[in-house]
């Protein structure tokens, strides 16, 4: 048994590590910098980079980066080691405040979006002192946000932090119009729930879509897939379990808060989930996360995917972002409260989220729009690309009952008037909760279920954050001005639910009749990301973020760019990927089957009379498949060269999306289909079942 308490967070460099090794003076101007953003002086950077550096070595690290989350989606890093010489052959161990603070990594090749000009290609990277220090492989890690020169953000955090910071501001001001005098900050929360998928790694290497692409562009389905259900939540098999543990360990040893594992309801299929924590923290533990999940996966002879769908016909992965909003002393914004003074609190940020979801529902969606993800929203699994929000019966009849004055009815008649009724107790019911709901809440928290297994959870949460502080901070505007508080929050809040109220929706989700009830009620179905796109650079979310100071104009421009060519490269791999597997692998092997089959018939022939109508039949299939197949092929590649012509980005991904994309799930059954007639010593590739019941 390890001794869990002493393995947590030994390799943080966290506040404990801190008090116990900064000089007094220094530990409380880093405190009060890291609680209230004031300016860190040199002298005290130079103290921490030296305290950071001894406890560094003394765990063993040579090295040390500045960790930051460029635009890719993964985390970049490059490291210098501490060594500097020290005459005769000598080295010493040294690290600056400078150091700590800011670094220059060369980073002409990080995406920019044509935000940095190559004159000018080099970014810094600054310390996020509210971010602890780590160690991982020798290395000592410094979470960092990543500028350009003339300051705009080339990373997830910048804009991650400014939203927190928005956020921070617009719901103090609405807290002191509730009389909070005691609050001085107030952070959103979050909690993901990761889902991957493990296989074994020689299969994982005999598939070159798979390391190319991060999805099988092929596969026919397997005998059984996850019909039964019999995966969810079972036992979980040895070879996974030793990973698990390790993975928890490590992450443990990274003040990571892993706390629950299970088994998905995908074959090969699993998740895991931290107790939640400050945003910016919780995103760079996911970053963490699936760093290590790949790594440590590796160790154990096992691959772990994180592409949102890995295999057609199974259950893609997602990352449930579970948010909510408290303050410094502790209090859940989002918990419905015991007295009428705190419910009315309650049912005020309620509906400013509630406004905030209906106003940005582009936001919502475009923040978790990649074409991986597009295979599962709106895909029988995941929820549609249309957002809504799952309130639950008793809230929403306590929602109505609001707006139309009426009576509220459970076991009691309740009169409803906010700030004077006490609401009754919701059920915090976990076992009817709605799992087909976008955006559910859950009792204290919303749990936002559209983000993507590899996504980072930036993009949703500087979205969240964002749209929040916005309608917070119209809501304010009103209510100082107001004469009676009182009754002007009665007011708004009536107001805001009978606007609004449009994009509650409590039923099933993945149901066709919602699409069509959606569509009346006015509601977005962005279906794919290049539908999403766009909504990155409308006048109305440009308005907002620059407003709230989250990105520049131009920082979203940037993003758009990013993002579309992001979405047209991954189908552009795709079918680069397919192109060759199908060429190198599926036509030989057909045609290598094809080969004994008329060998074997010309044989018989030869032998006399015998019956070749099994062997005959199965040739012309295979024949008129694989003929079929070339010449899908060759539409393929001639409308990969066709693509070539167009220069405007937003119709290069239509083309990508109407064109390319579609000859792919053509090309793919056609694949499919062939392997399901083709001898299996003949197939080249792993199939779905070797594949997704490889581990035990
Ligand atoms: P589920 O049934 O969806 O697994 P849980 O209650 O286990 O629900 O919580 C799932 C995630 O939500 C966990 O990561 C948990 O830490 C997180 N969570 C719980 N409360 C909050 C909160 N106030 N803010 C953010 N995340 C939270
Ligand atoms: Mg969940």
């Amino acid at each position: 048994m390890k001794d869990v308490p002493n393995l947590f967070g030994s390799m943080v460099f966290n506040d404990q590590i801190m008090q116990e090794s900064l000089p007094k003076d220094t530990y409380l101007a880093l405190k009060k910098t890291m609680s209230q953003g004031t300016h860190l002086e040199l002298d005290v950077a130079n103290s921490v980079a030296s305290a950071m550096k001894n406890w560094a070595v003394s765990k063993g690290a040579t090295h040390f980066t500045h960790w930051f989350q460029p635009m890719t989606g993964i985390t970049a890093e490059k490291h210098d080691s501490f060594i500097a010489p020290a005459g005769d052959n000598q080295v010493v161990m040294e690290f600056s405040g400078k150091e700590l603070i800011r670094g220059e990594p060369d980073a002409s090749s990080f995406p920019s979006g044509g935000l940095r000009a190559t004159f000018e290609a080099r970014g810094y990277t600054v310390w996020d002192i509210t971010s602890y220090a780590f160690i991982k492989d020798g290395t000592l890690c410094i979470p960092t946000a990543f500028c350009s020169y003339s300051g705009e953000a080339l990373d997830k955090k910048t804009p991650l932090l400014r939203s927190m910071e928005a956020l921070d501001k617009e719901a103090l001001r609405l807290l002191r119009l509730f009389g909070n005098q005691t609050a001085r900050r107030v952070i959103t929360t979050v909690g993901p729930e990761q889902e991957y998928f493990l296989i074994d790694k020689d299969m994982y290497l005999k598939r070159p879509d798979l390391l190319y692409t991060g999805r099988t562009l092929f596969g026919a389905r397997p005998p059984k897939g996850q019909e039964l259900d019999d995966h969810y939540f079972g036992s979980i098999k040895p070879r996974v379990s030793s990973f698990m543990k390790e993975l928890e360990e490590e992450l443990w040893k990274l003040g990571v808060y892993a706390k629950t594992k299970h088994n998905e309801v995908a074959p090969g299929q699993h998740e895991l989930a931290p107790i939640f924590t400050t945003t910016n923290i919780a995103t760079d533990h996911n970053q963490i996360t699936m760093e290590l999940m790949k790594s440590i996966a590796d160790k154990h002879g096992l691959a772990c995917l994180l592409h949102e769908k890995p295999f057609a016909g199974v259950n893609g992965s997602g990352k449930h972002n579970n948010w909510s909003i408290a303050t410094d002393d502790g209090v859940n914004l989002l918990e419905p409260g015991e007295t009428p003074f705190e419910n009315a609190q309650f049912l005020t940020f309620l509906a400013a989220i509630i406004k905030a979801v209906d106003l940005y529902q582009d936001l919502l969606r475009v923040s978790v729009a990649s074409a991986g993800n597009d295979h599962r929203l709106g895909a029988n699994e995941a929820p549609p690309a249309i957002i809504s929000i799952f309130l639950g019966d008793e809230l929403t009849r306590i929602l109505e009952a609001l707006e139309n004055g009426s009576n509220y009815h459970s076991q009691t008649r309740y009169p409803m008037e906010i700030g004077v009724t006490v609401l009754p107790h919701f059920p915090k019911d976990t076992t009817d909760r709605n799992r087909t709901s976008p955006f559910a809440f859950t009792g204290n928290k919303f749990e936002f279920r559209m983000t993507g297994s590899a996504f980072s959870i930036a993009e949703p949460n500087i979205v969240l954050n964002t749209i929040v502080a916005e309608t917070l901070s119209l809501f304010s505007d009103r209510l100082e001005r107001a004469e009676n508080f009182r009754d002007e929050l009665s007011r708004l809040i009536k107001e805001t639910i009978h606007e609004h109220k449009r994009i509650i929706f409590n039923n099933n989700n993945y149901s066709d009749e919602w699409v069509i009830e959606a569509e009346q009620r006015g509601l977005l179905n962005l279906k794919t990301t290049v539908d999403a796109l766009p909504a990155l650079i409308s006048s109305k979310n440009i308005s907002l973020f620059t407003k709230h100071h989250v990105f520049r104009e131009s920082e979203l421009r940037s993003r758009y760019e990013i993002s579309i060519e992001n979405y047209c490269k991954t189908i552009h791999i795709e079918a680069l990927t397919m192109i060759d597997i199908v060429r190198k692998e599926i036509i030989p092997a057909s045609i290598s089957y094809q080969k004994e089959l008329f060998d074997l018939m010309a044989q018989k022939k030869s032998c006399g009379a015998y019956d070749c109508s099994l062997e005959e039949a199965l040739a012309e299939q295979l024949v008129n498949l694989s003929v079929c197949l070339a010449k899908k092929l060759e539409g393929l590649e001639s409308a990969l060269i066709e693509s070539k012509q167009i220069s405007e980005s937003a119709a290069l991904a239509r083309y990508y999306r109407d064109v390319v994309f579609n000859l792919l799930s053509e090309i793919r059954l056609i694949v499919d289909e062939l392997e399901t007639i083709t001898a299996k010593k003949h197939w080249p590739l792993p199939t779905y079942a070797d594949m997704l019941y490889s581990v035990h």
